[in-house]
């Protein structure tokens, strides 16, 4: 199956406008119930899907960027690095110029631009790519260190990883700033996963606009279906989105998912996920 991320990769995004959507039990599950998938957690700042997943770490390896490095004998103190940095990063003083490496993205933008070559470019450690086993499911994920920032960096990191011909189950941070839409990006697909209340309407609405930008096939995914609020499959008719499976409001979920187990080995909730997958499925291979 040919995408648009070569050979037989597909990248399937799981994604939501706001937190506590349900986001991370539809990525795990979906992921079980998809054969030879990685469940991939692209929310380095707080990667949860190896607890849900009870998973144990296999390997780790740390996780570097680049970070500029002052020569202080060829700095003239012309200033022009702190004017080009987006990020407050960089700092010219009256006797020497200060770097602040957590705060630096990495971009380059100082190097290419200091007029005397005063710039190197040092690694700096961010955060670990790791990679765990939990029941049936290979994890791939991030953990961005105490005090970084740069999380989009870490997410890009990540992705390098990706392995090739392989379905992989993108869990990304939820929302729609940076780090949501680094981890969205060059996805097949994407599903966004929302609930029936005045807030997850107005945030799938956010995240609908991320993904027609980003130009990414989408569908949505309704969770806690039947809570008393807007009418989510109203909304996704009148702007033509597909409706790719719903689950209800049902307390045995959260107690199994709180526990690390998988919904979809109950008889009544595999066939949402089998579903969910053949519809994906069917979509990217158009
Ligand atoms: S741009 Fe280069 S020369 Fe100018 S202050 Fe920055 S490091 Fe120094
Ligand atoms: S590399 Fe980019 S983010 Fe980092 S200090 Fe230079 S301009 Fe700022």
């Amino acid at each position: 199956m040919a995408t648009d991320n070569g050979g037989d990769s597909i990248r399937i995004a799981v994604a939501s406008g706001k937190g506590g959507t349900g986001k991370t039990l539809i990525a795990t599950n979906l992921a079980a119930m998809t054969d030879g998938s990685l469940l991939v957690d692209l929310d380095v700042e707080e990667p949860n899907c190896h607890i849900f997943t009870n998973a144990t770490s296999e390997s780790e390896e740390p996780a570097h960027r680049p970070v500029p490095k002052v020569d202080d004998d060829l700095c003239t103190l012309c200033g022009r690095c702190a004017e080009v940095c987006e990020f407050h990063a960089i700092v010219v003083l009256p006797k020497r110029v200060m770097v602040f490496d957590e705060l630096c993205h990495g971009c380059g933008a100082c190097t290419m631009l200091c007029p005397d070559g005063a710039i190197e470019e040092k690694d700096h450690l961010m955060g670990a790519v790791i990679r765990a086993k939990g029941g049936i499911l290979n994890l791939l994920y991030g953990r961005l260190k105490v005090g970084e920032v740069s999380a989009p960096s870490l997410i890009r990191r990540v992705k390098k990883a990706l392995p090739p011909d392989t379905v992989t189950i993108i869990d990304c941070p939820p929302g729609t700033a940076c780090t949501a839409v680094e981890s969205i990006r060059g996805s097949d697909i994407c599903v966004l996963v929302t609930e029936p209340t005045p807030f997850g309407l107005h945030d799938l609405k956010l995240a609908l606009n991320v993904t027609r930008k980003l130009n990414i096939p989408t569908m949505v995914f309704v969770n806690k279906e039947g809570l008393p609020g807007p009418d989510i499959r109203k909304f996704c008719e009148s702007v033509d989105m597909p409706i790719a499976g719903t689950l209800p409001l049902d307390r045995r979920i959260a107690e199994i998912y709180s526990k690390g187990g998988l919904i979809s080995s109950l008889p009544e909730y595999a066939g949402v996920f089998s579903e969910l997958r053949d519809r994906i499925l069917k979509e990217v291979s158009r």
